[in-house]
């Protein structure tokens, strides 16, 4: 099935030059390849009918070599709180991928999957439940957003990189994603607006760190040292928190983007007043935000949420130490809110 995706060639995952190419070998002007990029990613239509600046002929070629696969919205889900909306869709192969849409006061936020699954193991974390499927294209991961713009009527002002998978499991992928979703002549979406979330792919966040993007970097950190970090996170066995520290510092050295540690509040896991301070030494020294999220609890996992007060003490401690620090608002907990839910749910009883 992958195989077969892959030989189908995939116009919404090209740069404009590749796009020349395919101008020029099926004989017609590179200029094309603007006019197409044009409508692909700025204007997002659907069809090669839409088109209209581009010839009959031209058009019925391209539909027939080149067709175009949007990912189909299965469900939508909206919370009644805060209006978030949770959006299924169902790749092209049938395999299913989720992300969330989300208002803020600065903004409309949009939160994508970057793989069909994940093969990381994170203890509390409902994707990784089924192990990875496959990657996600970058036309998987720009129609996410395209197709929720189009369903929303409403601009994007964030992409956040923290759905289902590991993007630096993903890496090609994801860079053509970033260079496509933040080309001036597509959506346009300044990377300064664009978060990347991992668990920590060491080797990755170096080569990162080279790409001379501007995205910032979410390290999933939820644990102060090697051995509680093992307990949560798989990843912890293959590099310790040092190397993990070491990539983020290189990391604001060659971007100077300053690094977000998200940290997972389990109770009674990571959460005490000791913990936080061996976060703070850990972490003092690097230029930072630390991102408090109480662990939404996945009906396959028994991990509990921090209580209210144990979160304060532990953002009160970080902020002894100077360490600059939030507690994410928890936003649609009455839908499928964790990464992975509604996804785990539709496969565990599809349709
Ligand atoms: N694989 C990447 C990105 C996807 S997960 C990563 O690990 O960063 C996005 C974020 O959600 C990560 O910080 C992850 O640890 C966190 N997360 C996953 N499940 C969660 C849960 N049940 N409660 C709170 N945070 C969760």
């Amino acid at each position: 099935m992958i195989d077969k995706l892959e030989m189908i060639p995939d116009l919404r995952s090209m740069y404009i030059e590749e796009l020349q190419q395919v101008m020029v070998e099926m004989g017609e002007k590179p200029f094309k390849a603007r006019q197409l990029f044009d409508w692909l990613h700025n204007k997002r239509i659907e069809s090669y009918d839409e088109m209209t600046n581009l010839s009959k002929g031209l058009r019925e070629k391209l539909a027939r070599d080149y067709p175009l696969m949007s990912p189909e919205v299965v469900e939508i889900q909206e919370s009644k709180l805060d209006g978030t909306k949770k959006f299924l869709f169902r790749l092209t192969d049938g395999n299913v991928i989720e992300s969330v849409w989300m208002k803020y006061r600065h903004g409309n936020s949009v939160c994508i999957s970057s793989q069909a699954g994940c093969r990381m193991g994170c203890r509390f974390c409902a994707s990784t439940i089924g192990g990875l499927i496959r990657s996600l294209s970058a036309s998987e991961m720009l129609e996410q957003i395209y197709e929720i713009c189009r369903i929303t009527q409403e601009r994007v002002s964030n992409v956040v990189v923290m759905g289902t998978g590991e993007p630096l499991d993903n890496y090609d992928n994801l860079l053509r994603f970033i260079r496509l979703i933040s080309d001036e002549n597509g959506m346009n979406l300044s990377q300064r607006n664009i978060t990347v979330s991992t668990c920590g792919i060491v080797p990755k966040m170096y080569e990162l760190a080279e790409e001379k993007l501007q995205i910032t970097l979410a390290l999933s950190l939820h644990a102060p040292n090697d051995e509680k970090r093992k307990e949560l996170m798989p990843i912890a066995f293959k590099y310790s928190l040092k190397e993990v520290l070491d990539a983020c510092r290189k990391y604001f050295e060659k971007t100077g983007r300053r690094i977000t540690f998200e940290y997972a509040l389990v109770g009674g896991k990571n959460d005490s007043e000791e913990d936080a301070k061996q976060l703070a030494t850990q972490i003092q020294n690097i230029n930072c935000h630390v991102n408090l999220i109480p662990v939404n609890p996945v009906k396959e996992r028994d991990y509990v949420k921090s209580e209210k007060k144990v979160m304060e003490n532990f953002k009160n401690k970080l902020e002894k130490y100077r360490i600059n620090v939030t507690i994410r608002r928890e936003i649609g907990s009455d839908i499928d809110g964790a990464c992975g839910q509604l996804r785990i749910k539709y496969i565990d009883k599809p349709e």
